[in-house]
C-alpha cells in the first residue's frame, strides 16, 4: 500500500498537477464569463481585464512589463515563434546556435529548419561535458556575423541541469546577436529577473508550474522586431492571431502570481524532499549514478542510472505500487533509443537505459519520499537478479 494507497507522483517535469487555486482562478472563466475579449460588449470586455491583469502577473514573475508578454498555446510554439521570427528579421543570416541536448521543441526545428530547407540553413550544436556542462569557448567561437539567433534552454527537462544563460545572453548581445532561452523547465524553480538581463525571447509553459495544458508565453524584449507565428486578427496586440485560451490565461497568471509569493520557501522545501531522495538511492543502491551536475540544477530534479536494467522495466515496477516518474523525457519514452541528453553527456549505453528521472513538485511529502526509498532497492535488485550482465 503506498501512503493513503494514492498515486506517488514525481512525474512534475512532464507536467504538473494544476494547483487547486488556480481552477477556483479560472473557473468563472468556463462556467459565467465566457465572453470574447475582442467583443465591443462589457460582458467581453470583462474578459479582456482579466487577460490583462494575467499579462501583469506573469510579467510580475519574470520582471518584465506586461507589454512583453504574449499567450500562446505552449512551449513548443513559443519556442518555435521565437526562432522563426529571428530568421525571418534577418533573411540574410543563416546560422543558428544551439545545444545538443534541447528539448524535441527546439531540436527537431532545428533539424527540420536543416533537412526540410536543403541546408539553407546552418546550425551549430553545442557540445555537453559528462555533467550536462557547456564550454563557454566553444559557445564563443560558434558566434559569427551569420548568426541569427543564439536557442539554448535554461534547464534540462532530463537531468535538471541549469545553463549559465544570463552570460550567455551578455556574450550574444556584444556581437549583436538575438538570444532565446527556452525556460520552460526553469520558471517557477528558480529566480527570473528579465529586466536585468540580455535575453530577446523566453518561452514558458503552463502546464510545467500548475497552470493548465494548453496555454504558454513567449516574452519578447521591448523594441525587439517580431514576425508573428500565428497570423490572423489583432489578439496579443497583432503578434498572435487566434481567439485568447482565456480561462487557461486567466489560470497562468494565478499561477505566476502563487509562484512568486511562494517560490523561495516551497523550493527549498521540494530541494530538501529532493536531496534525500537521491541521497538514499545512491547509498542504497549499488552501481547507481546520479546524471547531471550536482549542484547547478534544478531543485526538483535528480537523473539516477541504475546499471544493468532496463529504465522501461524499472517504470513498471514502480507503475506497481503507484510509483509515477519516468525515462528519460516523456516526450521520447516509449522509443527504446536512449535519451539523446544522456547520449550528449557521454553516459555508458549500459547506464542510460537504466536512467529515471524522479521530478518533484510542492505536493510531494516526505512520507512519499520513505516509501520510494523503501521500494527502489527491492525493484532493482530483482530487476538485476534477471540480468545476464549483473554480476552483483
Ligand atoms: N521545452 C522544454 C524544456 C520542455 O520540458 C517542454 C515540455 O516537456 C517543452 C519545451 C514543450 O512544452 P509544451 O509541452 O508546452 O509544448
Amino acid at each position: 500500500m503506498t501512503p493513503n494507497d494514492k498515486v506517488i507522483y514525481m512525474d512534475n517535469n512532464a507536467t504538473t498537477r494544476v494547483a487547486p487555486e488556480v481552477v477556483a482562478a479560472m473557473m468563472p472563466y468556463l462556467e459565467e464569463s465566457y465572453g470574447n475579449p475582442s467583443s465591443m460588449h462589457t460582458f467581453g470586455g470583462q474578459v479582456g481585464m482579466a487577460i490583462k491583469e494575467a499579462r501583469r502577473k506573469v510579467a510580475g514573475l519574470l520582471g518584465a512589463e506586461p507589454g512583453e508578454i504574449i499567450f500562446t498555446s505552449c512551449g513548443t510554439e513559443s519556442d518555435s515563434s521565437a526562432i522563426l521570427s529571428a530568421l525571418r528579421t534577418y533573411p540574410e543570416k543563416r546560422h543558428i546556435v544551439t545545444t545538443r541536448v534541447e528539448h524535441p521543441a527546439v531540436k527537431n526545428l532545428c533539424e527540420n529548419l536543416e533537412t526540410i530547407t536543403g541546408h539553407k540553413y546552418r546550425v551549430t550544436r553545442l557540445k555537453v561535458d559528462g555533467e550536462g556542462m557547456l564550454d563557454m569557448a566553444e559557445y564563443e567561437a560558434a558566434l559569427t556575423e551569420d548568426t541569427a539567433i543564439v536557442s539554448v534552454m535554461w534547464a534540462n527537462n532530463e537531468t535538471g541541469v541549469i545553463f549559465p544563460v544570463p552570460e550567455m545572453a551578455r556574450m550574444a548581445k556584444a556581437r549583436g546577436i538575438l538570444f532565446h532561452t527556452d525556460a520552460v523547465q526553469a520558471v517557477g524553480k528558480i529566480p527570473i529577473d528579465l529586466k536585468s538581463l540580455d535575453i530577446d525571447f523566453l518561452s514558458l509553459s503552463g502546464h510545467k508550474l500548475h497552470a493548465p495544458k494548453g496555454v504558454g508565453v513567449l516574452y519578447i524584449k521591448r523594441g525587439r522586431l517580431f514576425v508573428p507565428f500565428l497570423n490572423g486578427g489583432h489578439q496579443e496586440h497583432g503578434r498572435r492571431g487566434g481567439t485568447e485560451n482565456v480561462a487557461s490565461i486567466v489560470a497562468l497568471g494565478r499561477a505566476c502570481e502563487l509562484a512568486r509569493e511562494k517560490m523561495v520557501e516551497e523550493n527549498s522545501r521540494v530541494k530538501k524532499l529532493r536531496d534525500k531522495l537521491e541521497e538514499g538511492l545512491l547509498a542504497e543502491i549499488p552501481k547507481s549514478i546520479l546524471n547531471g551536475h550536482k549542484t547547478a540544477r534544478l531543485p526538483n530534479t535528480a537523473n539516477i542510472s541504475f546499471e544493468f536494467v532496463e529504465g522501461e522495466a524499472i517504470l513498471l515496477h514502480m507503475n506497481q505500487h503507484r510509483i509515477c516518474a519516468s525515462s528519460g523525457s516523456a516526450c521520447t519514452s516509449g522509443s527504446l533509443e536512449p535519451s539523446h541528453v544522456l547520449r550528449a553527456m557521454g553516459v555508458p549505453f549500459t547506464a542510460a537505459h537504466g536512467s529515471i528521472r524522479f521530478s518533484l513538485s510542492v505536493y510531494n511529502t516526505e512520507e512519499e519520499i520513505d516509501f520510494v526509498l523503501a521500494k527502489m532497492p527491492v525493484i532493482i535488485e530483482s530487476l538485476r537478479k534477471l540480468s545476464p550482465f549483473w554480476k552483483g
